[in-house]
């Protein structure tokens, strides 16, 4: 039977090659304690070069799957990555065969992203008249909250640009990606004021001050942006003093809870970092971290739904919308973000909750707050040094604390180097008072104890070896 050119030549072959590529899915998912990063072969632009020809299912075996970038194994906690779950390989198949647009229509991705939305909105406190969307991550969540913000500030910003005098406020430290948000948005990053921080928590009577400062000379608060869980050293904000001030002043408030909004889920005392966070109008947060859920996916959830149409809906002739059919259908997610055309990111939020239900993620994050705590104790007990309390989930440390600055800052990142070439072991580094540390954020359901126990043992021996070279 002679075939279109883009159909397979055979879906016998092709099932039958598929059942082989699920077999060594699984093992490399069950077994990802063997599977660590490697460093990508050298030749592998060449290979990957297109036109290369040969059985595709075959190469992705051998050629693909090994080189990816460590976030599944047990012992990986640099910067903050997930770490998938086996929920993925259900939805990442069933979404292959739907190729679903979830922009709009009826169909049933707007039911099961309203259900993961549903869920997320009661776990964060909102009540039933918020909303969201489903986006690659925090960064784009954080587009949108604070076009949302913008909108509701300057009702014409859609019409004519608005208002150039908007000001942001977030403490320093605050993710890159807020200071993106700004640009992106044309208010220009000089307007993101960044106030100080005691203890990794905003200062309040600087942000008041920075606020009444910015008014006298004529400019407008649009935003404050809290963090729940900073990148660094994962501080959180005191989110109900920032929900007074917000109220008092009339500003926008919005936090950054990219993984830390996940310490809701938690037991005490972590729960209560975001106490505060149900008084926020919006929050952008991700499933790909501390949910654990494939990349990529992130919500921006906003209080009021109205306020966050008033956004972005646009319905041109092209996209309008009818009784019944196709066209039918609400909400249409592509009024409540920039995206029209869209994947299918709801059906593995929603196979991950209904697979292992959500239990489980609170167990697994209270876990990884355990874990971080118990590396602090191992960090202290093996004689090195924090760089800064254990809040929740991340750890920052140094390995050498009686080592001058410098010195200490070589020997951290050369350590967090080679473990990653031969201990499976992944940290990042970050620089803390002028020292770079080795820093572990773990969101990461398959981390047990005794892989933090390893990766400490192999710091103290890469320690002691390396000091001789530095030293
Ligand atoms: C990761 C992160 C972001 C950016 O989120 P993406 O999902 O990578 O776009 C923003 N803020 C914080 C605190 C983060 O940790």
């Amino acid at each position: 039977m002679a075939t279109q050119p883009l159909e397979p030549k055979d879906w016998e072959d092709l099932r039958r090659d598929l059942h082989g590529l699920l077999d060594r899915c699984v093992d490399q998912m069950r077994d990802a304690e063997d599977h660590p990063w490697q460093t990508p072969p050298p030749d592998l632009a060449d290979r990957y070069a297109i036109g290369s020809g040969g059985d595709v299912v075959a190469r992705v075996m051998d050629q693909v799957l090994p080189y990816h970038g460590g976030n599944t194994h047990p012992k990986f906690w640099g910067w903050v990555q997930g770490s998938g779950l086996a929920s993925d390989l259900v939805a990442g198949i069933a979404a292959a065969v739907m190729n679903t647009n979830g922009g709009g229509r009826h169909h049933g991705i707007n039911e099961m992203e309203r259900a993961v939305i549903d869920w997320t909105r009661r776990k964060m406190g909102f009540d039933d008249g918020a909303s969201g969307v489903l986006v690659a991550g925090t960064s784009q969540a954080t587009v949108i909250a604070l076009q949302t913000a913008r909108v509701r500030c300057c009702p014409d910003a859609r019409t004519d640009g608005g208002n150039t005098g908007l000001t942001v406020y977030a403490a320093e430290g605050v993710h890159n990606a807020t200071r993106k948000a700004v640009e992106l948005l044309g208010l220009g990053h000089e307007q993101l004021r960044l106030v100080r921080a005691k203890n990794g928590t905003i200062d309040l009577h600087a942000l008041q001050q920075a606020i009444v400062a910015d008014r006298a000379s004529g400019l407008t608060p649009m935003a404050i942006v809290g963090t729940a869980g900073s990148v660094d050293l994962g501080g959180y904000d005191d989110l109900n003093g920032l929900a007074d001030l917000t109220a008092a002043e009339g500003i926008w408030l919005h936090v950054d809870g990219a993984f830390g909004a996940w310490t809701r889920l938690a037991d005490s005392p972590w729960r209560g970092l975001t106490d505060g966070i149900e008084r926020a109008d919006s929050i952008a947060l991700d499933f790909h971290k501390w949910m654990y859920v494939g990349y990529d996916c992130g919500l921006a959830l906003i209080a009021d739904q109205a306020a966050h149409r008033a956004a972005f809906a646009a319905r041109p002739s092209y996209l309008k919308g009818a009784a019944e059919g196709l066209a039918g259908g609400e909400p249409w997610f592509c009024d409540y973000g920039i995206d029209l055309s869209r994947g299918n990111r709801a059906l593995k939020v929603w196979c991950a909750l209904e697979m292992f239900g959500e239990e489980a993620f609170a167990a697994a994050i209270t876990l990884n707050c355990k874990q971080a705590a118990f590396m602090a104790d191992q960090v202290q007990a093996r004689g090195m040094a924090l760089a800064a309390p254990v809040v929740s989930n991340i750890c920052v440390f140094t390995a050498a604390p009686d080592l001058p600055a410098d010195q200490q800052s070589a020997l951290n990142a050369q350590i967090a180097t080679h473990l990653q070439l031969h201990h499976a072991t992944v940290f990042s580094t970050t620089d803390v008072n002028g020292i770079t540390c080795l820093r572990a954020a773990i969101t990461n359901h398959r981390t047990r104890d005794h892989h933090v126990e390893q990766a400490m043992q192999a710091v103290v021996d890469t320690a002691g070896m390396l000091r001789g070279v530095i030293g």
